[in-house]
């Protein structure tokens, strides 16, 4: 009974150490990333490969393989080859 008891004791107290430790390193991980990351997150990266909608009242960037305006659904693969014509 007391063996098996303090056999439950070590294991939970195992636990909590490996949780504590987990912990830590989570905090740890984060403190370092502020720091040493501090103003190098970099800006939504999908934004330079978007297409923008092509309705006159949207402009919403969608990502280039949306087939429809994410914002209003207007179909942005219709003209796609004309558009890249424009911008070429
Ligand atoms: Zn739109």
């Amino acid at each position: 009974m007391t063996l098996k008891l303090s056999g439950i004791i070590v294991v939970l107290a195992t636990g909590g150490v490996g949780f504590i430790l987990w912990v830590a390193l989570s905090l740890l991980r984060n403190l370092a990333r502020s720091v040493l990351g501090h103003g190098e997150q970099s800006p939504a990266p999908q934004i330079l490969h978007s297409i923008q909608c092509c309705h006159k009242e949207c402009g919403a960037d969608n990502p280039r393989a949306a087939r429809f305006c994410r914002r209003c659904g207007t179909s942005l693969a219709g003209d796609t080859a004309g558009r890249w014509q424009r911008v070429a």
